[in-house]
């Protein structure tokens, strides 16, 4: 099997605003095969930035568009053909954009190689830990403590056990988060788990610590990315002087950008986007990375249901994982972008069990969004 094509998608709804809401707009990748099989993935980053890496020609020898390094290869052989992008994109890449974007061609290439043998990625993984996942709400806060509260009620009565809310000023002020957390408590019970996304709240690891001492007494499940994702040292400070476990890595890509997390970074809770790190590829290796040094591995996922799919392929083959990120958004780039959405049902998610990522776009929601090229 050769690869014949790789096709950018780039999907935006008519209205794009200023909050923290990533289900706004997505980049598609599709790989064709001369096979006739064609894999799907997505990048979870800024469209545009991504497409560059992928269509790009050839500036030298270190500095190839992603698309080029995998035109006419073997579909089958992913580990090689990551490393035939890494290398390829060294010049501008190794971090950062061009590694979101090889995230999309190999989530494809798992979807492709799923599809010619008849298995869900997890299984050509080798995984199947988890049948399905205790799946936690995402959300962001809403403006005041009732808000959040209600939202968090609606959440428990669909049968979520676990919720997290995040970013929308939170840091700003600190009397009203504390509210804020104080509210979700009180409406949700205290057997249920809630998650504070800060949002990069604090301006630096003092700050964050005399609000993480403030928090402890609502028991939240873990406290995520009070700072800016560099300040690795700030992290560290953190997490020697609270109670609560700190999880971040979001915005990291590459297995070496977790090493420092986790090394110096010292985080409890590790969260890695599939659509951002590399790909399921690279996700594994950085999942393994995490449980050798004792830590919670979590997805991160605010975009579409190929998102949550990936996510729920990798964290099957991790046996430390807890809960799974599913967003909640109301965007139809989440809710109708696949034609078998995937649903929490009593709190859970099922892992995907049809062949590849097992996710069928719906190509007139994404002919209704897509941008002109
Ligand atoms: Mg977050």
């Amino acid at each position: 099997m050769k690869i014949t094509e790789v096709r950018v998608i780039h999907l935006r709804l008519p209205v794009v605003n200023d909050r923290a809401d990533a289900t706004q707009d997505a980049l598609i990748v599709k790989v064709e095969t001369d096979a006739g099989i064609t894999g799907i993935g997505q990048v979870d980053a800024s469209p545009i930035a991504c497409m560059g890496a992928i269509v790009a020609p050839m500036s030298w020898t270190l500095a190839r568009g992603l698309r080029e390094c995998v035109l006419g290869e073997d579909p089958m052989e992913r580990e090689r053909l990551w490393h035939r992008m890494y290398e390829g994109s060294i010049y501008y890449g190794r971090r950062g954009v061009a590694i979101e974007a090889m995230s999309g061609i190999d989530l494809a290439l798992w979807d492709i190689a799923g599809k010619a043998l008849n298995v869900p990625a997890y299984k050509l993984a080798g995984g199947g830990f988890h049948k399905r996942i205790r799946a936690y709400s995402s959300f962001l806060w809403g403006d005041t403590p009732e808000e959040s509260a209600q939202a968090a009620s609606q959440f428990i009565a669909q049968g979520f056990t676990a919720c997290k809310f995040g970013w929308n000023n939170w840091g700003k002020d600190w009397a009203r988060d504390e509210a804020q957390l104080a509210a979700v408590r009180e409406a949700v019970g205290p057997s249920v788990d809630i998650m504070v996304d800060a949002g990069l709240g604090y301006p630096d690891a003092k700050s964050a610590i005399q609000m993480a001492r403030r928090l402890e007494k609502y028991n939240p499940y873990w406290f995520e990315e009070p700072l800016r994702p560099d300040d690795y040292d700030g992290y560290a400070k953190i997490a020697a002087a609270t109670s609560l476990r700190v999880a971040a890595g979001e915005e990291e890509t590459s297995r070496l950008s977790y090493l420092d997390l986790m090394d110096r970074g010292n985080v409890d809770v590790v969260q890695l986007d599939v659509c951002r790190v590399g790909g399921l590829t690279e996700a594994l290796k950085i999942g393994w990375l995490a449980y050798d040094r004792g830590r919670l591995v979590i997805n991160h996922s605010y975009s579409t249901d190929i998102n949550h799919a990936a996510a729920l392929h990798f964290l099957a083959c991790m046996p430390h994982t807890q809960v799974l990120e599913f967003c909640v958004e109301p965007s139809p780039l989440l809710t109708e972008l696949v034609r078998n959405p995937l649903k929490a049902v009593d709190g859970y998610v099922a892992v995907p069990e049809e062949p590849g990522l097992g996710i069928e776009l719906n190509e007139s929601v994404v002919e209704r969004y897509r941008v002109p090229a």
